[in-house]
């Protein structure tokens, strides 16, 4: 079995879950496998959503030791599923959650951990990983040899289909608790938009913006398209009151939306490796000469105070 440890948003199956899922099911139709959707947590209401993504078993792992996260109560409650069910292979999205809690998994299950991987296949009933390297400049194929094998796959990368199963139900005893750390709080940031590494437009700025104040240009324009606003390194270094959690790059997030429109960004290898998985990349850079354009699909020469407000309006108009 392939079992997939699954996220839940507002009832639903989060996005780069149902992904790694949909995933799973493609190994699983190829290598003659049974997918499982594990679900962890003190209620796991929506867990049947897994169904159409081609769970054949819904595992849910419910208790009220479960009820906050902790990276342990999580890893052990995933660990005794893998060992329950007898899966071979455990996905898990590369959220935060997921990043965090499968290489313990992997650990305790003495299982190989391939992270944020862009790429699976099964030969000869063991998982191969596609994974990028030295700040996205080259890839790697790993090879599995542990009886059980781990993975995080990279969020919008891999395609969400959906091709419904019985998603049959069972419930797993949670541990009893008593876990080494436990997460008390968690404070949502405002305006509950979307998290850069998810989103599938995103408008980025850097040091070209000049200022903080600058970034609204961003939001206009990506607000007309339907995405969020990210920066580079500099830009959030530069105290402009830009939070670290929208720096895209290696000491940031990886993103790998459909559309990344990058503006007054030069392309240091650094923010490069957050975001040569985007599908479309737009450079908006008044230097001909900026690395960003060897990357881009399309390369605006220009001042972005004056493109990017005549981005915005175009793409108001379309919206019309
Ligand atoms: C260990 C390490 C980790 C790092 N991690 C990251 C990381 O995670 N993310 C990251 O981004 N960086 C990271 N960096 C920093 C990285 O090396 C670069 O310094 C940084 O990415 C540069 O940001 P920038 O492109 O915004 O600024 P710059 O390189 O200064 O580029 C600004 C660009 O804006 C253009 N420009 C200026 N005015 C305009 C205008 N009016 N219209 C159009 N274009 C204009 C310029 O031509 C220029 O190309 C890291 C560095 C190190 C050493």
């Amino acid at each position: 079995m392939i079992l997939v440890f699954c996220e839940l948003k507002d009832g639903k199956v989060r996005k780069p879950s149902a992904e790694a899922l949909s995933e799973a099911r493609r190994l699983a139709d190829a290598g003659g496998l049974q997918v499982g959707a594990l679900f962890v947590g003190a209620s796991c209401q929506g867990a049947a959503d897994a169904a159409q993504y081609g769970a054949d078993a819904i595992v849910t792992v419910e208790g009220p030791s479960l009820s906050a996260y902790s990276s342990d109560g999580y890893a052990q409650s995933i660990a005794d599923a893998v060992k329950a069910k007898g899966a071979s292979v455990l996905l898990a999205a590369a959220t935060s959650v997921g990043k965090d809690v499968a290489p313990r998994v992997a650990a305790r299950l003495g299982a190989g951990y391939s992270a944020d991987v862009t790429g699976l296949s099964l030969a000869g009933g063991k998982l191969r990983s596609l994974r990028p390297v030295y700040a996205g400049k080259a890839f790697a194929t790993y090879e599995f040899h542990s009886p059980i094998q781990v993975a995080t796959t990279r969020p919008n990368v891999f395609d969400v289909t959906v091709s419904p199963k019985a998603g049959v139900p069972e419930s797993l005893p949670a541990p009893a608790g008593g876990f080494l750390a436990v997460v008390k709080e968690i404070v949502a940031k405002g305006g509950g938009k979307v998290d850069i590494s998810e989103a599938n437009i995103i408008v980025a700025g850097g040091r070209g913006m000049k200022d903080g104040a600058n970034f609204q240009l961003l939001e206009a324009l990506a607000e007309a398209l339907g995405g969020v606003v990210g920066a580079s390194r500099a830009a959030v270094d530069a105290g402009w009151n830009i939070p670290h959690s929208m720096q895209v790059g290696q000491t940031g997030k990886v993103v790998s939306p459909t559309l990344y429109i990058a503006c007054g960004i030069s392309g240091a290898i650094q923010h490069v490796a957050g975001m040569s998985g985007s599908k479309v990349i737009v450079a908006i850079n008044k230097d001909p000469e900026a690395p960003i354009f060897k990357l881009a699909t399309y390369g605006i020469v220009g001042d972005l105070f004056e493109v990017v407000p005549e981005l915005t309006k175009a793409a108001r108009a379309l919206a019309q």
